[in-house]
């Protein structure tokens, strides 16, 4: 019978063994609720992501494009020389801006046509 309670000791000891092993793997749980609450974050920050609803551009009225600023559209620019003499020579060149296209992408919907509006977008309102 002594030789049981030497064995219930032994087994005892190593329960306990076993018990501060679990303890001490305490703090790693803890990392794994921070993995479960980045996950979450992560969430969060598709669905806020999400476009929840796109309008027609209005500065290029859904185009995608609007006309170049500094040639109005024409794809050409003017540059005149008046010489001592008095005449004047008139030079036609590509608009430089546009390179002679007279249309630029929209800055506004950057030519897409659409602006499109995320729910972080609602939300901020
Ligand atoms: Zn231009
Ligand atoms: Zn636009």
């Amino acid at each position: 019978m002594k030789i049981n309670y030497k064995i219930i000791s032994i087994i005892l000891a190593v329960v306990c063994i076993i018990c501060i092993i679990l303890a001490n793997r305490a703090p790693k749980e803890k990392i794994v609720y921070k993995e479960t609450y980045t996950q979450q974050t992560a969430v969060n920050e598709a669905y806020l992501n999400q476009i929840a609803y796109s309008k027609t551009c209005q500065l290029c009225s859904g185009k995608g494009y609007v006309a170049c600023k500094t040639c109005l559209g024409t794809g050409k620019d003017y540059d005149m020389i008046q010489y001592c003499n008095g005449s004047i020579t008139i030079f036609e060149y590509n608009c430089y801006t546009c390179d002679g296209i007279g249309y630029r992408k929209c800055p506004k919907c950057n030519g897409v046509g659409m602006l499109s509006y995320t729910n972080r977008d609602v939300l901020n309102k």
